[in-house]
């Protein structure tokens, strides 16, 4: 086996707010370097940078909107999310927590700051992937995951303090819990200082490491916080050792090798299909959600 070669170290994009309460970064698509098949089955990275929220009597977030031919990903790392779809599914995410939700044939959906976090206010970090669904499983019915930390799968390494939290996959032998439609791997690496893993992903598979926390060295370069580093295909063993204690986001999935048709919240194959799911939304079949 030989070395995944890094393809691009990225600094964040200048942040965009997502309604009131996400301050994000959205590394792809998007840019030069990362079109929207570079990173498949991973469409879209949102990645939303560790700040302070004043304390806010009214909870700030992202009223009801339609999603369809995907899955959203939230992954907490700081503050709480609150999540309500028209599928009739909700759920409060907080620190270390991940909400995987299987929009599919179509629903509609209201992300909010959690009504103490947003009273007392306080550090807020989180990430929100957007995962495709294959042309066979787009119209999948709407599902929803909540998975706190304490179901997640730990791998404990080498120093016998750092771990890799599996959340979707397996490192070796430790299984993450996430339903998935296609192969992916998704793990944090949580590392003290001087913590180091190996990870062994497939060349063919599209790979990148968002730095969560810390400074780590990866495949012996340095990269700082809030980077991400884009993998080259070329191989399969990549090596992180943090300096200081780090948590690194780690995605790897098998590319999803069909046309992409994206507009808005909807993630289809084929225009035709993204008029027939705006047709649907205007119909009310996507349900019903009170703002
Ligand atoms: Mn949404």
């Amino acid at each position: 086996m030989s070395t995944k070669n890094i393809e691009h170290i990225l600094p964040p994009p200048a942040p965009h707010m997502v309604g009131d309460g996400f301050r994000v970064h959205s590394f792809f698509p998007g840019g030069r370097l990362i079109d929207k098949k570079r990173m498949s089955p991973f469409f879209l990275m949102d990645y939303g940078a560790k700040i302070e929220f004043t304390p806010s009597a009214e909870p700030r977030g992202v009223g009801v909107h339609p999603h369809a031919g995907f899955e959203t990903v939230t992954i907490a790392y700081h503050g709480k999310i609150a999540h309500h779809d028209s599928a009739g599914n909700s759920g409060i995410i907080g620190e270390g927590d991940v909400q995987w939700m299987t929009a599919g044939s179509g629903l509609l959906h209201k992300e909010y700051h959690e009504t103490e976090y947003s009273k007392t206010g306080g550090p807020f970090q989180m990430v929100q992937l957007w995962v495709n669904l294959p042309a066979k499983d787009k119209k999948t019915a709407p599902k929803y995951q909540e998975i706190n930390n304490g179901k997640m799968g730990q791998h404990l390494l080498a120093d016998g303090k750092s771990f890799i939290e599996v959340i979707a996959g397996s490192y070796e032998g430790t299984k993450g819990p996430a339903f998935t439609f296609t192969p992916m791997e998704v793990y944090n690496a949580r590392l003290q200082a001087g913590g180091k893993a190996t990870l062994t992903l497939p060349a063919s598979y599209n790979t990148g490491i968002l730095v969560i926390q810390g400074s780590t060295q990866i495949n012996g370069q340095q990269v700082a916080a809030d980077h991400f580093v884009l993998f080259k295909n070329d191989g399969e063993v990549i090596t992180v050792e943090a300096k200081e204690d780090s948590i690194l986001l780690v995605l790897s999935g098998e590319p999803i090798d069909e046309p992409i048709a994206a507009y808005g919240p909807f993630l289809m194959n084929t225009w035709p299909e993204v008029e027939q799911a705006i047709q649907d939304v205007n119909a009310g079949k996507f349900g019903y959600l009170e703002d």
